[in-house]
C-alpha cells in the first residue's frame, strides 16, 4: 500500500508531515538522525545488558530487552542466561 501523499507521524517527535516516498519514516533529517542515536543507545544498553558485543542482534528487533527480560525472570533466569540459552 502506498503512503505517498498521506499523512505519516513522526515516530520521534510526533508531527504529522506529508509523505514523499513509500518509506518516509521521519519528519527531517534531524529526526532520522535522532532515530540511528537512540538505536544506537538501545543497542550498545543490550550489548552491556547480555555481556557480549553480537552484531547479529541487531537483526533481531522482533523482543524488547523488557519482553525479554520478563521471560527471562518467569523462566527463573537472568537476562544474559536466557539471551544465551534461547538465542535471542
Ligand atoms: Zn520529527
Amino acid at each position: 500500500m502506498s503512503k505517498v501523499g498521506g499523512t505519516v507521524v513522526c515516530p520521534i517527535c510526533g508531527k504529522a508531515f506529508a509523505a514523499t516516498s513509500n518509506n518516509s519514516k521521519f519528519c527531517g533529517p534531524a529526526c532520522k538522525l535522532e532515530n540511528g542515536r537512540r538505536y544506537a543507545r538501545e543497542y550498545e544498553r543490550q550489548a552491556r545488558a547480555d555481556g557480549r558485543c553480537n552484531p547479529l542482534n541487531l537483526k533481531r528487533p522482533t523482543y524488547s530487552i523488557q519482553e525479554i527480560g520478563r521471560a527471562a525472570q518467569a523462566a527463573g533466569m537472568s537476562y544474559g542466561d536466557y539471551v544465551a540459552k534461547v538465542g535471542l
